[in-house]
């Protein structure tokens, strides 16, 4: 059948089969305590911001694809007469766009025969090849467009064809529309909530949409990062990952020098995403434990005196943390290619508001992490892992790896060390915050903040749930290959290792020591600046050894759920 004049790409029997393959998360309903214990003005600010989320939807499917928006209103009908595109439209849903990654298979998911996605999304014109994007960039530097140029390699901008040229559309004008009804909705939440610094941030936010001034964004991301203790949790995410065209100059290196020598920074496209949810009291408390460590911390990183950190001894931490039920989230949070996220610390090194003295906040959703398979679970520790390490694996100890993780983004050399690895800076950067959490555990034990027991449980509940990959991360994306290379690391440094029936042991006493050497070596690639360095350093470790095929294998026989439903009651 065709949708809109194009062939749907799989059978309904294989769309059948992918639904199959589906993770179901459920994000809070009315029923929920934490909902009912709010005041009557926060559930109805509530429901104002759960709206505003789904207006942005649309402008993430924008962003990310010109046909996202009218295949999925065609789809939308079409399903209501056909089981097959009602199939499709489960999983288009999924992914939130036309195409994308399932994170296993190293071809893409393409809904629709001939629609494929862009190295630059929808962020660029989709007919440019990169050789014509550093072309039209070096003649317009020729023609001394200085301004011109930082428009198009702004973070906010919709980049679109001149003549022969191209110009950067700030999102305030290419969304106009949007934002101003989303801009409508945070008014009103903000008329209705309780909370004085919610209603502060909301009418920053608000205006943030509406003009197209950065000043403003520094202004509404300060406001947001000093939430503590708001009832209600709302993030407008800005996250640069999905935009492949804007870093392809990092890859030229005459131009990104001509660039810099203008004072033009190179700064990749934000999709945009809205979280909506409800401070969760209890969960907050135990983050603020871990967080209370961190300045400590700070001193024991190598080479500490050698660089400046976010945290360091006698510096205030200007780190907000809250635990948060989830009721909505939209736009880049929903866009599942292969996974979905479980905490985020915003905003990112590359938005101004950190230079302008403004902190950082980090959400962690209790909702995405609550979901497991339990009996998949017990099938991998069965067929994969020594059977006296079974009591250590328990998933809300991966709840405390992710938080030494998130705030592992805080410790080490400063951003301009990271950005300057280039295209492998995110790669280093999120390797570095997984073994700043590994190799800093033994302190919060020796600090009486978890027990020795729970130090072996967050080692094996790290190695066996993150490092045991499904599939080689051919698609590069940062996490992914930080966990193969530490996989690969500790295995070759003996750090755990496999017996002839192939099950997984662990030592926990060089869990320690190894970790800590690995912890360095990410430290002398940061502070080398080089992205050869940084290339060399990661092809080291991504083997795809037989082993790791051995696991993958394992995994995807007993099935993996690739795919993400996010169920919404709001
Ligand atoms: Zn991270």
């Amino acid at each position: 059948m065709k949708i809109n004049g194009f062939e749907l790409n799989y059978s309904e029997e294989q769309f059948a089969d992918m639904i199959d393959k589906m993770r179901k998360i459920e994000l809070i309903d009315k029923d929920f305590s934490g909902y009912k214990n709010l005041s009557d003005g926060d559930k109805k600010a509530l429901e104002h911001l759960v709206e505003a989320a789904k207006i942005l939807n649309d402008v993430a499917l924008q962003q990310d694809h010109p046909l996202n928006l009218v295949m999925k209103q065609a789809l939308e009908a079409a399903a209501a007469e056909s089981k097959h595109a009602e199939k499709a439209l489960k999983i288009f849903n999924s992914l939130n766009g036309v195409a994308g990654s399932n994170g296993l298979d190293k071809e893409p998911i393409e809904i629709f025969k001939g629609i494929k996605s862009y190295v630059g999304c929808n962020f660029y014109p989709t007919d440019m090849s990169v050789e014509e994007f550093h072309s039209i960039l070096n003649k317009m530097l020729d023609a001394g467009k200085i301004g011109e140029v930082k428009k198009i390699l702004s973070a906010r901008t919709m980049v679109r064809r001149q003549d022969d040229e191209l110009k950067g559309v700030d999102y305030t004008e290419f969304f106009a529309d949007e934002f101003s009804e989303i801009a409508n909705e945070l008014e009103c939440a903000a008329h209705y909530t309780t909370d004085e610094l919610l209603k502060d941030y909301l009418g920053w936010q608000a205006q943030a949409l509406l003009q197209n001034n950065v000043e403003m964004d520094i202004l509404a991301d300060k406001h947001w990062a000093k939430m503590q203790n708001t009832p209600l949790e709302f993030t407008l995410s800005r996250e640069s990952y999905d935009d492949k065209m804007t870093p392809t100059i990092f890859g030229n290196k005459a131009l990104a020098e001509r660039l810099r020598s203008a004072g033009i920074e190179i700064v990749s496209k934000d999709m945009l995403g809205i979280r909506v949810g409800i401070v969760n009291k209890e969960g907050t408390d135990l983050l603020l434990k871990f967080k209370d460590e961190m300045s400590k911390l700070a001193d024991y990183m190598p080479r500490a005196g050698e660089y400046e950190q976010n945290v360091g001894s006698g510096k205030e931490l200007k780190q907000t943390m809250v635990d948060a039920d989830i009721a909505a989230l939209t736009g880049d949070y929903a866009l599942c290619r292969g996974g979905i996220t479980t905490a985020q610390n915003l905003p990112n090194k590359d938005k101004p508001a950190l230079a302008h003295g403004g902190g950082r906040r980090n959400v962690y959703h209790r909702q995405v992490r609550a979901s497991v398979d339990k009996t998949k679970l017990q099938k991998i520790l069965d067929g994969l892992v020594a059977p006296e390490l079974h009591k250590y694996y328990d998933k809300e100890f991966d709840h405390l790896f992710v938080i030494g993780h998130e705030n592992g983004h805080s410790l080490g050399p400063d951003s301009s060390y990271q950005s300057a690895l280039g295209i492998y800076q995110h790669i280093i950067e999120e390797h570095k915050a997984d073994i700043i959490s590994a190799s800093m555990m033994p302190h919060y034990a020796a600090d009486g903040i978890i027990s020795l027991e729970d130090l072996h449980k967050i080692y094996t509940t790290w190695v066996v749930g993150r490092l045991f990959l499904v599939a080689y991360p051919a698609d590069k994306e940062a996490h992914r290959v930080a966990d193969l290379i530490e996989f690969n690391y500790l295995r070759e440094h003996s750090a755990f290792w496999f017996d002839e029936n192939k099950k997984f042991h662990i030592d926990f006493e060089k869990m320690a020591s190894v970790t800590r050497k690995m912890l360095e070596d990410i430290i002398d690639v940061q502070l080398s600046k080089s992205p050869e360095t940084a290339k060399k350093y990661i092809d080291r470790w991504t083997e795809w050894s037989d082993i790791s095929k051995y696991i993958a294998d394992f995994k995807i026989n007993l099935g993996v759920k690739p795919y993400i439903d996010i169920v919404t009651y709001f």
